[in-house]
């Protein structure tokens, strides 16, 4: 008689965004003509870039000759990109990393959901607080959270990230063994500088932990003082690896293609440890790799041409974000990130005597400006008392929201 994992059933019900789907429904169908905007889910809305669509025409064209046609790639990923990477976002910022580091993939929710597979089931997990829940809910399938009670997994270490410690965790009083980093943050838009982040790496190197970095939206940092990568600090290599994605720097969410840094000097206190080839033996048995045809468009990206392009679009998603950032201040309410990323993470305002519950605050917003955020809750307690605003939405809508949430809030 077969079981199913017993992890499954710890995991709480409604996922956030399907949560925000049914109030958004709800709405509609009760005001059918009312045009509800979004500055919620955190996916783009400018289309492929020339260079990409180019790309992804030829190697189309490529496929259907004979003499260019490509079958199974390698898992890891072309050559031609691997190289293109180190050399773009690397090598020419001065890191050191080897185009044998690079694995490419379809994305890099994946390969930070699968990436503790490695990992002994009893390692203990860290993670900042506010946090992208696929970190959590990865482990929690693989039974190293604990439980799920009073809205907290009782193995999990929570980091909290609030306006109190300016949202640069604290190191926890129990020692994780994993360290899961995302930086610029989703979904607090904040960074941590070249000090805090270097204490960090400094402390998995002390503590025998390593962190697992992801730097989906390093393309929205501007200026050289916010570290881009996490291997710009010194001694990353031992102890840190490092997700990124197409997703949000190119527009690829719907095309999928991402990447992960594996070193291969890891090591946990002074003994050598191979990650690298373990996740080369994890991809070969259950990855045949990103396709030839999107990996040319990702190639693309790294050309001058895709990374002007690219960049246009980043600056596109910023204004935005400045946009926001600007008008919810000057209504008075407390305003973090949305400098460095596409979003904009508020304190709810007093309505009462203390401050909104993310949930009150969403449903006051959604009924009085008819515009969507994403309550603070949805992403661990910490959230509790906190709102985001995306970057991501039409500049127009975004005058039109922002306009509504002026003459409603
Ligand atoms: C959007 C996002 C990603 C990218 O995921 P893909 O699977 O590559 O689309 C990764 N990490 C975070 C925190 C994100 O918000």
């Amino acid at each position: 008689m077969f079981q199913v994992n017993p992890h499954y059933a710890k995991l709480p019900g409604s996922y956030l965004f399907a949560e925000i789907g049914r109030r958004v429904r709800a709405f509609q169908a009760a005001n059918t003509d009312i045009n509800v905007i979004s500055l919620g889910i955190g996916d783009v809305s400018v289309p492929l870039t020339p260079a990409v669509i180019k790309a992804l025409h030829e190697a189309t064209d490529e496929m259907g000759t004979k003499s260019s046609f490509k079958g199974y790639g390698p898992e890891q990923g072309y050559d031609f990109l691997r190289e293109a990477i180190v050399a773009s976002d690397y090598k020419a910022r001065g890191m050191d990393i080897g185009a044998d580091e690079v694995f490419v993939s379809d994305g890099a929710k994946c390969d930070v959901g699968n990436f503790q597979e490695l990992f002994a089931d009893d390692v203990r997990i860290a993670v900042t607080d506010p946090v992208y829940p696929v970190y959590v809910d990865s482990n929690a399938m693989s039974g190293r959270t604990g439980s799920f009670v009073n809205d907290n997994w009782d193995k999990l270490i929570y980091l909290p990230c609030t306006a109190e410690n300016n949202f640069v965790p604290d190191f926890p009083k129990e020692t994780p063994d994993v360290i899961y980093l995302c930086y610029p943050n989703n979904p607090t838009g904040t960074v941590l500088n070249r000090d805090a982040l270097k204490a960090w790496v400094d402390y998995a190197r002390n503590n025998g932990a390593i962190i697992l970095y992801d730097s989906a939206y390093k393309a929205f940092i501007s200026g050289d003082d916010i570290p881009h990568s996490i291997y710009e600090i010194d001694g990353a290599r031992e102890v840190a690896v490092e997700f990124r994605s197409y997703s949000k720097t190119a527009g690829f969410t719907g095309l999928r293609c991402a990447y992960t840094v594996v070193p291969k000097d890891i090591q946990v206190k002074g003994q050598k440890v191979d990650l690298n080839a373990m996740w080369n033996r994890r991809q070969c048995t259950k990855y045949n790799g990103c396709p030839y045809i999107v990996q040319k468009a990702a190639a693309a990206v790294h050309s001058a041409e895709g990374q002007a392009e690219s960049a246009a679009i980043v600056k596109g998603y910023m204004d935005n974000a400045t946009k926001v950032r600007q008008t919810l201040k000057n209504m008075g309410m407390e305003v973090y990130g949305g400098e460095h990323a596409p979003y904009v993470w508020i304190r709810t305002p007093k309505l009462g005597n203390g401050y909104t519950p993310s949930w009150d605050f969403f449903q006051h917003v959604l009924d009085n400006a008819h515009v969507v955020c994403t309550p603070g809750a949805g992403f661990g307690p910490s959230g509790e008392t906190y709102a985001r605003f995306t970057a991501f939405a039409a500049p127009a809508n975004t005058d039109e929201a922002l306009a509504r949430l002026k003459a409603s809030l």
